[in-house]
């Protein structure tokens, strides 16, 4: 985000985004069942522009499906899930292009073991965005260096620590020039002295004005990064509010306990 995006402005209502900003990602009334399990009960979640948006939880309250759905690797079965108003495509181009569109940042960094360094950050844009590999090439050498990992682009994924693997993956990430990155539990992998590493590329992208869900339990990322916090249990969106509100006044018995749990 921006200096200037951070300039006070009046308190929009809580849970839902900033008046000055435009809607980007929109979920409305979702439904998700694995089998008898409903995971995802009438979600409704709006992602402005420009937004970072936290999202915590108890483990298995649906915060990954919640994540997976937004790219469609998961379908809904009730409700509507829009990107910039269009509704998620199903298949073929059109769904290699949302996903393209929708960064997406896992726990386990699932790079491309066989490929260096350099190549997990160029394939994606040459394969689906049609990037030539000069300019790939060249887009991937920034992109490292924005991450912090200037020349280690001819190393195997192996050969890096944990938080490099995912630095890179962050990178692979941005190189597709997403509307919108997601993180899920980025740094729970991470070994306690590498966290802070990821945290710092991911606020430095917030300030950027980067558009981000990031399900996390760093609480500090929470209250330094995020425009808004979502509390989810059991499948349903409990708070949806500013770090500072949720933090020091959250209304409902399992945000407190949650709260008292972690913090
Ligand atoms: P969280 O990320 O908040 O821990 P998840 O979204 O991973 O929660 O999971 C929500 C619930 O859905 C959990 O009970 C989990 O076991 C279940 N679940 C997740 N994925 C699947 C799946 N593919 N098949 C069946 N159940 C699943
Ligand atoms: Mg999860």
């Amino acid at each position: 985000m921006s200096d200037q995006a951070r300039a006070p402005q009046p308190s929009p209502a809580p849970g839902s985004p900033r008046p000055d900003r435009r809607p980007l990602v929109r979920l409305e009334g979702v439904q998700k069942h694995f089998g008898a399990l409903h995971v995802l009960r009438d979600i409704d979640l709006t992602i402005a522009e420009g937004e970072v948006v936290v999202v915590i939880g108890p483990s298995g309250s649906g915060k990954s499906t919640l994540c997976r759905t937004v790219n469609r690797l998961e379908t809904i079965d009730a409700g509507r899930i829009t990107i910039e108003g269009q509704d998620l495509p199903a298949e073929g181009k059109a769904l290699a292009r949302l996903r393209a569109d929708v960064g997406m940042v896992f726990q386990s960094f699932n790079l491309f073991a066989h490929k260096t360094v350099k190549e997990n950050v160029t394939l994606g844009p040459t394969k689906v965005r049609g990037v030539s590999a000069a300019d790939a090439g060249r887009r991937a050498d920034e992109l490292l260096a924005r991450v912090g990992l200037a020349d280690q682009g001819a190393k195997y994924p192996a050969q890096l620590s944990g938080g490099q693997q995912q630095r890179v993956a962050i990178a692979r990430a941005l190189a597709m020039d997403p509307k919108v990155m997601l993180f899920d539990e980025p740094t729970s992998a991470l070994d306690p002295e590498m966290i802070n590493e990821v945290l710092d590329v991911m606020t430095s992208l917030a300030k950027e004005g980067m558009t981000m869900v990031v399900v996390t339990h760093e609480m500090g990322f929470a209250r330094r990064a995020a425009d808004r916090v979502v509390f989810m249990a059991d499948g349903r969106i409990l708070e949806d509010t500013d770090p500072e509100t949720f933090f020091t006044a959250p209304r409902h018995d399992r945000a407190k306990d949650f709260l008292s749990k972690i913090l």
